[in-house]
Parts: C-alpha cells; structure tokens; sequence
C-alpha cells in the first residue's frame, strides 16, 4: 500500500532520491565502490560536496552575493551554540517563537547577554509576535522562520541595520524570500533536505572575525570554511543525499515551483480544518507554517476512529508533538498534493460518520 508520509522529521524525501542515494550505498559513479566507504577526499566526493554547496546557493538565489556554503555535523541544535561562539560578542536578540527558539537562548547565553525581543509562550507559541522593538547595536538578531512542532511561521521578517540569523530547518527551499536580506542561515538536513546527519549553513563572509574569544577549531566557521567543509570527515551520505534533493528540486523549477505547489496543499488542508466542525486549527491564521498544520479533535472521542482510518489509509507520522497534543501534518517538500488530498478525504468522511 502506497504510504503517505506526513512525519515531521526525519522527514519524507522524494522516491527518486531514496533509490539514487540506495544505490550508491552499494556502488558510487559506476567505481565498485560504495559511497560510504571511499575517501572524503577523492575527487569523486570532493565533487559531491562542491555540487551541494553551489546548488544550495543557486536554490536560494544567493550566487555572486558574498555567500558561503558548508555542511556541518552536530544538528541545527549545535548551531545554536556555534553562532554564539562566532557572533556573540556584547548583546544578540532572540525572537522566542517556540522550543526550538528557546533551545537557541539557552545557548547563547553561554556567550554573552541575550534580550528577548518578543515572545509568544504566553499562548504556547500559537502566534508570531510582531511590532515588537529591536534595540540598536545588538551584535545579531536571530529569528526561527518556521516553528516546526507549533505551526506557525514568519511571514514577514524584520529590517535591521545589524546582521540576521535564521534557523530555516523546516522551511528551507520550500518558499521564495529575498534570502540576502539574512547573514547566516542554517538548517538540519532532516526536516526538508535530506537525511539526518549533516546541517546547511549559508554565511555571508562579512560577519566573521568580529569576536574577541578564542574558538575551538571544530565551533569555527572560519575554519570550517578554510576547509570547504572537510576539517574533519564529513557526513557523506547526508550530504550526497541531500545534493539529490536539491538537483531534484531544481529540475522541478526550484523553489518557486516549489512554493506554487507547497501553498497548494497548505490550502488544501486549512481549507478543510476550517470548514470541517470536527477539527481545530492550533496556530492563529495569519501565522499558519506551510509546512506543519497543528491541529485538534473537537471532540476526543473521535480520536480512536480518527486514528484507525488514517492507519487503514496509510497515513504515516500524523501525532501532534507532545507539548502540543493533537495532530501535526507536516507537508515538506517531496509529499506530493495527493497524499494530502488523501488527509483531507478521511477528514471529511469522519465528519459524515460522525
Ligand atoms: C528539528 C529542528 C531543530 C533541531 O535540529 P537537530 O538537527 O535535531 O539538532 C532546530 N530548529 C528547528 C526549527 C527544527 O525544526
């Protein structure tokens, strides 16, 4: 039975790229040799990781713009400390938009004084705080452009004279933005690029070398970049697959295709959340994530029905994350139109039975 994958992470990748990355596991570019036993070094892999980092620059449009590419192991939960160590100097702000968001602080309180410009725990991160102020001179702002276990995302995003991180984990490559107007972007690989194991970051040169401390040669990204991602070993088949995703992506059209496509289905089940009695949208709607729909039973009684049609229709990875409850859709890239409309389906049939 065709599965529909809605898990939040690790994430549904497209069909063509799981078979492509299968088969170089058990022979790479025709060498005899599998993928995850040659040399990171050879220019079979060398060529792997310079084909990733030019694709995720063309992806976001960032060519030619001062931008570097690398691939990173430890998660985006290690880039919460990784940008603190190279950016941190006096003051950063935060935008605390959910557990991720708040993950981030911890860290980079380490480092020096954090000011949280705006916080939505008040109503359990259902919202996107906005007109909050942003003091001057802060060394950074860091935003989370989408909340991958609440559902919401930024749809607007701040103008600042100073530079703009974002964590783009469960968003990447999946809408247009001017993604210049950001100095740093990263992104575990596993919510919409591929397999866990390896994090996107994207840096503009510029906003290096401005912090006083001494940083281990692993926690810096200069170094890292002196290296073109190979300090040390890098996660070679997180990589290589993530380079399918993104060639896939870009033989589809890239990510305005890609957007077209991802609101679509976005549409498809908000639509149906809000017209069927029996479900309750969790984010406020202006801030809804394209990519995550939280969602609730209006009536728990329902839950066990629920659960047993989406399990006979083969709907995979549909449970809301524990600090939310109900049910989380995640609608990455590669899960196609259909695999909604099947969610929907099954939606509205509850409501006719019930
Ligand atoms: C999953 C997630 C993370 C954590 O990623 P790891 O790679 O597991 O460290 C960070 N930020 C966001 C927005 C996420 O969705």
């Amino acid at each position: 039975m065709k599965k529909h994958n809605f898990s939040a992470g690790p994430c549904i990748l497209p069909q063509e790229v799981i078979q492509k990355a299968a088969e170089a596991v058990i022979d790479f570019n025709g060498l005899g040799l599998s993928l995850i036993e040659i040399s990171h070094r050879s220019k079979d892999f060398v060529d792997v990781m310079e084909n990733a980092r030019s694709l995720a620059l063309e992806l976001l449009d960032l060519e030619g713009k001062g931008y570097q590419v690398l691939f990173l192991q430890g998660g985006a939960s290690t880039e919460f400390l990784r940008i603190a160590y190279n950016l941190l100097e006096n003051k950063a702000g935060y935008l605390n938009t959910g557990t991720w968001s708040s993950k981030a602080i911890k860290e980079a309180k380490l480092f020096g004084d954090v000011v949280e410009v705006g916080s939505s725990k008040d109503e359990n991160f259902n919202y996107i705080p906005k007109g909050y102020g942003i003091p001057e001179n802060l060394d950074f702002l860091h935003l989370t452009s989408n909340n991958t276990i609440f559902g919401t995302q930024i749809k607007k995003f701040p103008e600042v004279n100073f530079p703009l991180v974002c964590d783009m984990s469960s968003d990447i490559f999946s809408r247009q933005l001017d993604f210049s107007k950001f100095d740093l972007i990263y992104a575990g690989a596993q919510k919409n690029m591929g397999p866990a194991g390896t994090t996107l970051v994207v840096i503009k040169e510029d906003v290096l070398g401005k912090v006083s401390r001494q940083i281990p040669s692993m926690m810096d990204y200069a170094v890292q970049l002196g290296k073109d991602s190979m300090f040390n070993t890098p996660s070679v088949f997180a990589v290589y697959t993530s380079m399918l995703t993104m060639e896939w992506l870009k033989n589809l059209g890239g990510v305005p295709a890609i957007e077209e496509i991802n609101d679509k289905k976005a549409q498809l089940l908000y639509s149906e959340i809000d017209l069927n009695p029996l479900f309750n949208g969790y984010a406020s709607k202006e801030d809804r994530s394209t990519m995550n729909a939280t969602f609730n039973l209006s009536e728990e009684t329902l839950k066990e029905t629920f659960d047993t049609m989406c399990k006979e229709a083969g709907i995979n990875g549909l449970n809301g994350h524990r600090s939310v409850g109900g049910y989380r859709a995640s609608m990455y890239n590669a899960l196609s139109l259909e695999s909604v409309g099947t969610l929907v389906d099954i939606m509205s049939e509850l409501e006719r039975k019930a």
